[in-house]
């Protein structure tokens, strides 16, 4: 009798949705494939076959017809308020060459009154002919009445106009401020170019974002997430008025995406997030501030990357952006407090410099002093790193936090930057993955598309979206299928100290899952990056569905 007694509840057991006939997909090896799912409380209280999905009560079922499911997606790196500000401002991301650049300027500039700034973001000189950066007397000539500032895609670096330049008072004499450079032609006068630290200086005398600009970037910040089929981003870098913001979001119930939030630094910000300590799991589960965010050098379009030896087609090593002493009691006090610490490092000096200063703080605060016994301190990028250096990350216990999509961007001019040799450690995923490395998977949108399918693409082919395989480009350096998928979920996961929560499939997670309309675990490559999402569901919620998305048979 009690047999039968048990199935008779099993059989009432209820769920608010079940999706059945699915392709899914649970990162799990002991159980990788899986037919159906049932969720109920934000939670998954099912993984199996269709047959032991029939017992729940579910309020709504959907027959998925076979499409892919895959655990919640997570983006590991990206700058939420950059995506909104991208899609709201002057979109440059695509722009194919410099006349197509200033033809846009022009056309932005009448719409707008005599001095009203023009704002701009997502240019890239890579694939125009000949690839050089715009300057700022070519925006002078499309907009004579109008000062103009354009950010690169890559964020570290943009170009002013004359007209600009003159508004911040930047001239011939004007020296470069730390971590930054002012581009100077050969008579000494400033071109344009803004590096690094020296944008700050048109920057500030932009029109204040306002209130009502800030909630709206966020939002469409979080539409075209959600859109895309991430379930959670981890925010790399902002300060409390945002995430005062993004609280203030949340309880009016506007947004639904996870966010894990990092708060720039050295700062004011920083000093209060080490006073205050970390706040997990607040918004219902959605919101947690544990991290800092650091930059401790440029990007390697810019030269701004700080390399050991000198680049291979400029008598420049760039620079680093912070000063160490000061990070130095920053990650101990970090460490002390619980805090995690993840840091922008793109250049091989870079990344030898954070690892030498993260074991520095491990150093100083042995495990009985700490409030996390394995902190996961990160690496933002890890990009050019030296061949010995790339076991220290395992030993260490640091996680290499990386962005496919740079790889596939950056293989057209990363070989003339650094030169074949130092390529060897350039997006070293499998070297990272034989020394025991996870690799934690992110998108750095705005500074890239910020779409899953390009980064699972690049993940895995290594080549750019033509197919392009690089010159001595190290195609031996992919990484699996199987791989890449974990690195957009339980990698990423355990970066985010999340990994008992979510990242797989299975009973008792977070009922976080991506619909999508191929199987990318099967497909040819070039076929991945046309696949799209098809349902995004958070707590058990469908927060997004696209047209196609299956209508609930119940
Ligand atoms: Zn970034």
């Amino acid at each position: 009798m009690i047999p039968a007694l048990v199935t008779a509840l099993a059989l009432a057991a209820p769920a608010d949705l079940v999706l059945r006939n699915g392709t899914i997909y649970t990162n799990i090896e002991r159980q990788p494939r899986a037919q159906a799912v049932a969720m109920t409380g934000g939670k998954l209280v099912y993984v199996g076959n269709d047959a032991g999905a029939a017992a729940f009560q579910a309020r709504r079922v959907v027959d998925l017809g076979g499409r892919t499911v895959l655990p919640g997606l997570v983006d590991a790196h990206a700058h939420l308020a950059g995506i909104g500000a991208r899609e709201a401002t002057l979109n440059l991301e695509g722009v194919r060459s410099l006349g197509e650049l200033l033809r846009i300027v022009a056309a932005e500039a009448a719409r707008k009154p005599p001095g009203a700034w023009v704002v701009g973001r997502g240019w890239i000189e890579t694939f125009w002919s000949p690839p050089v950066f715009p300057t700022g007397e070519d925006l002078d000539r499309a907009a004579p009445r109008n000062p103009v500032f354009l950010t690169r895609a890559d964020g570290h670096g943009a170009v002013a106009s004359g007209k600009a330049l003159e508004i911040a008072g930047v001239g011939a004499r004007t020296p470069d401020p730390f971590g930054g450079e002012i581009v100077k032609d050969r008579n000494g006068r400033p071109t344009g170019m803004l590096l690094d630290a020296a944008q700050a200086l048109v920057a500030r005398h932009l029109p204040p974002v306002g209130a009502a600009e800030a909630e709206r970037n966020l939002l469409l910040g979080v539409a075209r997430e959600v859109a895309l089929g991430w379930t959670e981003i981890h925010i790399a870098g902002n300060d409390w008025a945002e995430v005062d913001l993004l609280r203030k979001l949340y309880r009016e119930g506007k947004i639904k995406l996870r966010i894990y939030d990092a708060i720039r630094g050295p700062s004011p910000d920083v000093e209060r997030l080490l006073r205050q300590g970390p706040s997990i799991g607040e918004q219902g589960g959605r919101l947690t501030i544990r991290t800092i965010k650091v930059t401790i050098d440029g990007a390697l379009g810019s030269r701004g990357a700080a390399m050991l030896e000198p680049y291979a087609d400029a008598p420049t090593s760039g620079f680093l952006t912070q000063k160490e002493p000061e990070l130095a009691a920053m990650f101990a006090q970090a460490l002390r407090r619980g805090i995690q610490v993840e840091t922008h490092a793109i250049g091989d000096r870079a990344n030898r410099t954070v690892l030498d200063l993260y074991r520095g703080a491990r150093r100083a605060v042995p495990r009985g002093e700490r409030a996390v016994a394995d902190p996961r301190f990160r690496i933002e990028h890890a990009q050019i790193v030296r061949l010995e250096d790339i076991p220290r990350f395992a030993e260490l216990g640091v996680i290499p936090s990386m962005q496919p999509s740079h790889a596939i961007g950056d293989l057209h001019f990363a070989g003339r930057r650094l030169g074949p040799a130092r390529l060897a450690g350039a997006y070293a995923w499998r070297r990272f993955r034989e020394h025991g490395s996870i690799i934690a998977g992110g998108t750095d949108a705005p500074v890239e598309r910020g779409e899953p399918m390009i980064e699972l693409y690049a993940a895995i082919a290594r080549r750019d979206l033509r197919g392009y395989r690089g010159d001595g480009w190290h195609p031996e350096q992919a990484l699996t299928r199987a791989e890449a998928l974990a690195a957009f979920t339980s990698w990423a996961a355990q970066a985010a100290f999340q990994e008992k929560e979510r990242g797989t499939l299975e009973v008792g997670k977070l009922a976080d899952l991506t619909v999508l309309s191929a199987d990318v675990m099967t497909i040819p490559e070039r076929e991945i990056p046309k696949t799209r999402c098809l349902a995004t569901i958070i707590d058990g919620e469908i927060v997004y569905q696209a047209r196609d998305f299956p209508a609930p048979i119940r």
